[in-house]
């Protein structure tokens, strides 16, 4: 299985995070990737961009060192009934929009809040992709929320760096997630979540426990840019209309 798109990266934007937009492009040129997503923080983040930023992207050019570049966001989910920190508007203007539980934004609870807060997360016809659902520190109800995931055409992520690097313990959970969302018949996508433009495109931990679980290309969002296109375009993301 050939992964030919990163959905889920950090510029020097999110404010811990270290390389320039022009970086993380070469680095995925070089790495043979397709398409890259910028997902810098949302603004409830420490050191993350002002909701400006977000609304300023589209000066960028679309494509860079031949690689499609899509100008995204990994928003916050701020609170038990899946609020997000950036406005409609400029939701709207999003190439791709990724949401999650992160420290610091989202004040943590019981398995059913956080599983209420994903959830109802993902009922926002804004969200494309729940990012890291496996995180430990934030117990879900697996099932609820791939079933959640499949009505509402959301794609779940297996997080490269929940496997490595951050958000220690997440392997078991990201296994079980992995393991019910393919016998459930949940889309999922795997994100390097790279903080350098060194990880740019590492997304190889996560790609081998996903095919020791059995899932074939077409259930892997990451694996076919006119997929991942036509997914966008479904979600009604203007720049695939
Ligand atoms: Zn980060
Ligand atoms: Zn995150």
């Amino acid at each position: 299985m050939r992964l030919v798109a990163d959905l889920h990266t950090h510029s020097i934007a999110s404010g811990h995070a270290y390389s320039t937009i022009d970086e993380m492009a070469r680095t995925a040129a070089l790495r043979k990737l397709e398409m890259i997503a910028i997902t810098d923080h949302g603004p409830a983040m420490p050191g993350a961009p002002h909701a400006y930023y977000f609304g300023n992207l589209h000066v960028l050019p679309e494509v860079i060192y031949g690689v499609e570049v899509l100008k995204g966001i990994e928003a916050n989910i701020v609170d038990f009934e899946g609020n997000i920190d950036l406005p409609l508007d400029y939701l709207k203007k999003m190439d791709i929009v990724l949401a999650g539980l992160h420290a610091v934004c989202y004040p943590g609870g019981s398995t059913d809040q956080n599983t209420r807060a994903v959830i109802k997360a993902m009922e926002n016809p804004q969200v494309d992709i729940i990012v890291h659902p496996g995180n430990p520190v934030y117990p879900i109800d697996q099932r609820k929320v791939i079933q959640a995931a499949i009505e509402n055409d959301t794609v779940l992520e297996i997080n490269n760096s929940s496997l490595t690097v951050s958000r220690a313990g997440s392997c078991e959970n990201c296994l079980n997630i992995a393991r019910a969302a393919k016998e459930m018949g949940a889309t999922i996508v795997i994100g390097s979540d790279a903080h350098t433009s060194f990880d740019v495109g590492n997304l190889s931990t996560s790609l081998e426990m996903v095919m020791e679980v059995g899932f074939t290309e077409e259930e892997v969002l990451n694996t076919s840019i006119k997929r991942i296109k036509e997914y966008l375009r479904q979600k009604g993301r203007k720049r695939f209309l």
